[in-house]
């Protein structure tokens, strides 16, 4: 691993200063991902700045009804909260699902959101990849894509994004908070993220010295309490999810959909809102037939490869199976 200097910063404003002007410079969080990355050469900074002191490492309500959550709160102290496992299920779930109770002791809300992509081959510093090395290629469209994207990729990049958090903050209707060298600014979780495009190199809209200091949930209404994170992987735990939803349903007294909430995970190079199948189901009749037809609807833009296509069906399956189980026996 190259050397590198090592800083711990007092307040965000100083760990901003410190990134700035130095494309050399990280900021730190748990260092589960970055860390493994610069030990693979993928990352190589000649700065960490440590931003796990920072005074972000709280979990407090907000006028108006929200919840506020700092940066710093670690994965396995937003995981257990007992507000938000009531008020949110399907975020604690989520958190739950993924890595492993060592790794969520250590990561963080802000590295969790910015963990970059588990593509195979921006992972090997010895093959092309567009990601890593702009212009070099993407040899994944004709070599191992059996984990990547089926929505909103492009000819140049079809890596997925990772983290099942982020999956559901989509759901929930997040919003981050950031603070950089042009000041402070919030944005909704679902605008973080960029597609690849022509420029596969940047995962969100950030600029490098922006620092992620908190986020915020909306307060809670009845598709978020009653929600539910369900993850399809190889092995029961410590995987990636191959396909994923983040789920919420808020019935009308008779029987139909009056508010659903649905995001993807594991099948385009952010979480993947599925508004279209929201849409298609607002007002309608809590049905299995009609979860199906809306969950039609939403893959119908998918351009799947030979080897995950599967992910389309699969991604069918799971909006329809967390739907059934949060309407309960009200679904006919
Ligand atoms: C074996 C293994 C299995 C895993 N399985 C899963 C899984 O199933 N599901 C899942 O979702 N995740 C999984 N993960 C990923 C894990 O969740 C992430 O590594 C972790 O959330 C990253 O958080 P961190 O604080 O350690 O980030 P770091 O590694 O410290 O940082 C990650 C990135 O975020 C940047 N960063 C950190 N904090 C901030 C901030 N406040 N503002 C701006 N930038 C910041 C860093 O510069 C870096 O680029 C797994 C990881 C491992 C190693
Ligand atoms: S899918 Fe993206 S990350 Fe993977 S090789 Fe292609 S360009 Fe690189």
């Amino acid at each position: 691993m190259k050397p590198f200097a090592y800083a711990v910063a007092g307040a965000p404003a100083d760990a901003v200063r410190r990134i700035s002007g130095s494309p050399g410079a990280r900021f730190l969080g748990g260092g589960t991902n970055l860390v493994d990355l610069m030990r693979l050469g993928v990352e190589s900074p000649d700065l960490l700045v440590d931003v796990t002191r920072l005074d972000l490492d709280r979990i407090e309500p907000v006028d108006g009804g929200g919840v506020r959550i700092g940066a710093g709160v670690r994965n396995s102290d937003l995981a257990a909260d007992p507000r938000l496992r009531v008020a949110y299920p399907m975020l604690s779930q989520a958190l739950l699902s993924g890595a492993s109770g060592q790794l969520r002791n250590l990561a963080t809300v802000g590295g969790n959101l910015l963990q970059r992509t588990r593509c195979p081959y921006f992972q090997d510093v010895t093959k092309p990849c567009n990601k890593r090395s702009p212009g070099s290629g993407c040899p994944a469209r004709t070599g191992v894509h059996r984990d990547l994207a089926i929505l909103g990729a492009s000819e140049h990049c079809i890596a997925t994004h990772p983290s099942d958090f982020a999956v559901a903050l989509a759901a929930i209707g997040a919003r981050v908070h950031v603070t950089g060298p042009a000041g402070d600014r919030t944005l909704k979780v679902t605008e973080l993220y960029r597609s690849p495009g022509e420029d596969p190199s940047r995962d969100t809209v950030l600029d490098p010295a922006d620092l992620i200091t908190a986020v915020e949930l909306p307060p809670s209404g009845p598709a978020h309490r009653t929600s539910l994170y369900r993850k399809a992987r190889d092995r029961a735990s410590y995987a990636f999810a191959v396909g994923s939803v983040a789920a919420g349903l808020g019935l009308t007294p008779d029987g139909e959909v009056g508010e659903v909430r649905i995001a993807l995970g594991a099948v385009a190079h952010k979480p993947w809102r599925a508004r279209l199948a929201e849409a298609a189901l607002t007002g309608r009749p809590a049905t299995v037939e009609e979860f199906r037809r809306a969950a039609g609807i939403e893959l119908a833009a998918a351009e799947p490869l030979p080897d995950n296509a599967f992910k389309v069906t699969l991604s069918q399956n799971l909006i329809v199976a967390a739907l059934l189980e949060l309407a309960g026996g009200e679904a006919r």
